[in-house]
């Protein structure tokens, strides 16, 4: 992994110039005419930290300009090498909108910018950010139930929308870690889950002693038990690795879903 610089960046260009972008993936899908968002690099500060397992960390961040989001969009990370090098990735926002810019990032052994964000970065750390992306994975909360299937750090955009949930629209999230120890969330998703947000939570590798919820890989019958009847026509996001989302997408559509009422977000190769 390389040294990543931790502050000292140019504050944004006021001009546009090379450091001005048009951020792929930013239109809505349907409407070509849509004006396209140029977002800029901000400088962003770490102002605090949260463990969330032994591999997950969420960052809290004060980026000044930033625009705002809304439930389910994501921003890139922009890290800097001593040597000019950079590296950028992708991370969902998992705060809801108003509330103080978070990620929450897992480490992956092996990663070039994971390990940095989840093991090193620290208070008062600095780097860049540019966003928000994404007009597609966007919840907008009409009142039709909102049925949420997320695999390990898959689960960040979804407690963005969660978070957000303020009126009486029933939510069902479906979460699957490997054990009980990954539960990223665990204790929030425990406090806020009654009358109108139900969790149901499947544990792939070990179970703890008494376990009452599912144990093993998402599948059309686990589906059938938990999701909304296709009848109540519920807006559905499913995020995780490519296998996860696309074995929870291909059970819905089993279940008679409409493949297009079926809102993906895919992370990365293997994944959860
Ligand atoms: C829209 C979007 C949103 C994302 N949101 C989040 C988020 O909220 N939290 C989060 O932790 N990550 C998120 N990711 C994944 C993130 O962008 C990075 O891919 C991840 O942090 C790995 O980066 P790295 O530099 O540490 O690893 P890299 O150096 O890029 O890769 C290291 C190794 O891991 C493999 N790999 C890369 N990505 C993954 C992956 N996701 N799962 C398993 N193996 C992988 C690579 O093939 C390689 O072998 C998101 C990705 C996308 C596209």
């Amino acid at each position: 992994m390389p040294t990543w610089r931790r502050g000292g960046f140019a504050t944004t260009p006021s001009k546009p110039g090379l450091e001005e972008l048009t951020a792929p993936g930013n239109e809505p899908m349907h409407a070509a005419s849509a004006p396209l968002t140029r977002l800029l690099w901000l400088v962003t500060e770490v102002t605090g930290t949260v463990e969330e397992t032994p591999r997950v960390r969420t960052l809290l961040l004060d980026a000044h300009g930033w625009p705002g989001h809304r439930p389910g969009q994501h921003l890139d990370v922009r890290l800097t090498a001593e040597d000019g090098y950079q590296a950028e990735r992708s991370y969902s926002i998992a705060s809801a909108p108003g509330e103080q810019l978070a990620i929450t990032v897992e480490r992956l052994a092996d990663g070039e910018v994971s390990p940095y964000l989840v093991d090193e970065a620290r208070e008062g750390d600095g780097f860049e950010v540019r966003g928000p992306i994404g007009g597609y994975f966007v919840w907008e909360d009409d009142g039709r139930p909102l049925f949420l299937v997320g695999g390990g750090s898959g689960v960040v955009p979804l407690m963005a929308m969660i978070r957000s949930a303020s009126g009486p629209t029933p939510i069902r999230l479906l979460y699957s870690s490997r054990t009980r120890d990954d539960v990223i969330y665990r204790e929030e998703l425990d406090a806020r889950a009654g009358e109108g947000l139900k969790v149901f939570h499947t544990l792939t590798r070990a179970q703890p002693p008494g376990w009452t919820g599912y144990a093993r890989r998402i599948d059309a019958e686990l589906l059938r038990e938990v999701a909304f009847p296709a009848a109540e026509r519920p807006h559905v996001f499913v995020c995780g690795s490519t296998r996860f989302v696309d074995a929870a997408a291909d059970g819905l559509v089993t279940l008679g879903y409409e493949p297009e009422s079926i809102k993906t977000e895919r992370f990365g190769a293997t994944g959860g």
